[in-house]
């Protein structure tokens, strides 16, 4: 079952958070500031020298200052209403962040945060929707996957989906 919770995901006691970065991996605003205010200076030194990163990938670096040992820097598509292939980015985006969590070895517990649906736009109930999905198709593998949210409805919409409504 995935865990969905309302939290900031920078004071998770996981092994690996996941960023809603973009491109320049150089930080940004929404959840990508507030990751690298808690992780310190070194994490977009570290992360700059892999930039850049396109659009569905996602690349990893050690959390710094974070309890997580691990930061998943995952670049969601900006919304331009459904017909750039969007879905699919998005899909690749949290398919290749779970990749890289399985590859790294040591990581059991894996935070979410909801991709693309601040400042790129995507519509929230879509977005939950294929994160949900991928989600659910890799949660075997892991101890503990966690969504997680920072505004009340996101967690409504996410605990709809989960319950099948
Ligand atoms: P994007 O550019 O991918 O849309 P944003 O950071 O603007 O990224 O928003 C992505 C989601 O992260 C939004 O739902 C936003 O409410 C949420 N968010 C913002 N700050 C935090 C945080 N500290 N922890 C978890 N989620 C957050």
């Amino acid at each position: 079952m995935i865990d969905i919770i309302r939290a900031d995901i920078t004071t998770l006691d996981v092994d690996a958070i996941v960023n809603a970065a973009n491109s320049s991996l150089a930080g940004g605003g929404g959840v990508d500031g507030a990751i690298h205010r808690a992780a310190g200076p070194e994490l977009a030194q570290a992360a700059t020298r892999l930039a850049p990163c396109p659009t569905g990938d996602a690349v990893i670096t050690p959390g710094f200052r974070l309890a997580a040992r691990f930061v998943i820097h995952a670049v969601g598509p900006v919304w331009h209403g459904g017909t750039h292939g969007e879905a699919a980015l998005l899909r690749r985006a949290y398919e290749r962040s779970f990749a890289l969590a399985a590859g790294e070895g040591s990581i059991a517990s894996i935070a979410f945060p909801a991709i693309s649906t601040g400042v790129y736009g995507y519509p929230k109930r879509d977005a939950a929707e294929i994160a949900l999905e991928v989600m659910r198709a890799h949660e075997v593998r892991f101890d503990r996957v966690v969504a997680c949210l920072f505004d009340e409805e996101s967690v409504r919409i996410y605990q709809e989906l989960q319950s099948g409504e």
